[in-house]
């Protein structure tokens, strides 16, 4: 029997990368899995072509993260369709790089609306029905750039930065109603996000790398799986890095 059987998901931006590695990894495992993402569903469907031989359920959805309807629409949803939600993640983040004197005010709000509002907007309304059933897992990926910092990513440092306050703030509010709440940090994982950067920025990534390799969705996954289960029935407010050892 997988760790996650019986578990209702909600996994934001699952059609790519992380979300989509996070995505598989659920659905192996047992559960009944729900993805957004904001435009990609050509690649939505070929995800749920390619996962429909697997023990779990999978359903997909556009939903824009950063919107507060839209993430309360996506959370009533699971919920009257599937009876419950247990497990959430805030996987969905964009990037918008550029140094701070050249940053707009656009570039600011984009990336924190994605990546940072959106985390609220979803766990607000997820708590509720976790609320309701006294028992959750929410799981919030951040990234060492929110560690770290770096250098032309200002906002999405902040954003992601604000993430691991958020996730300890959380953790401390419903923790005695059984709900659980974490942090991943990856490092610097195999994705479109990453695909673009100039090879003398990957060069200088690896360098700080005692794996001396990028990681894969897959290797996220296997911590979010984890934090999902109730084998981390006694983790909360944790974060959690998945980066090779990096040092930036
Ligand atoms: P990616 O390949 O660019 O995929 C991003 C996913 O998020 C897509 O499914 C996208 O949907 C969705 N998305 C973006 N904005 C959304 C919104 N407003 N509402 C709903 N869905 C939205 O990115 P990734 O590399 O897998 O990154 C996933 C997460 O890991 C992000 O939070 C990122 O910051 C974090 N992370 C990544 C790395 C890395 O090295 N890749 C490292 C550390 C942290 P569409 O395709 O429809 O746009």
């Amino acid at each position: 029997m997988g760790k996650l059987q019986e578990k209702v998901c909600l996994v934001t931006g699952g059609s790519r990368g992380i979300g989509a590695g996070i995505v598989k990894c659920f659905v192996e495992e047992g559960a009944t899995v729900y993805f957004t993402y904001r435009s990609s569903a050509t690649k939505a469907n070929e995800l749920m072509e390619s996962l429909a031989a697997l023990p779990g359920k999978v359903t997909s959805f556009a939903s824009d993260a950063s919107d507060f309807r839209e993430a309360e629409d996506a959370v009533t949803k699971v919920v009257e369709e599937a009876g419950r939600l247990d497990v959430l993640v805030n996987n969905a983040g964009i990037t918008d790089d550029t140094l701070i004197l050249r940053m707009s005010e656009e570039q600011w709000d984009r990336v924190i609306h994605a990546n940072l509002k959106s985390v609220f907007n979803l766990t607000k309304h997820s708590l509720r029905p976790m609320l309701k059933n006294r028992s959750g897992s929410i799981i919030n990926i951040s990234s060492v750039v929110g560690v770290f910092g770096n250098a032309g990513q200002a906002n999405y440092a902040a954003s992601k930065a604000g993430i691991l306050g958020f996730t300890k703030s959380i953790a401390k509010e419903v923790g005695s109603r059984s709900i659980r709440c974490n942090a991943i940090v990856p490092g610097y994982i195999e994705t479109e996000m990453t695909e673009s950067l100039d090879e003398a920025v990957k060069e200088s990534f690896l360098q700080n790398i005692p794996l001396k390799r990028m990681g894969s969705s897959d290797e996220v996954a296997q911590m979010a799986a984890f934090l999902a289960s109730d084998n981390a029935s006694y983790v909360t407010g944790q974060v959690l890095s998945v980066c090779g050892g990096i040092n930036m």
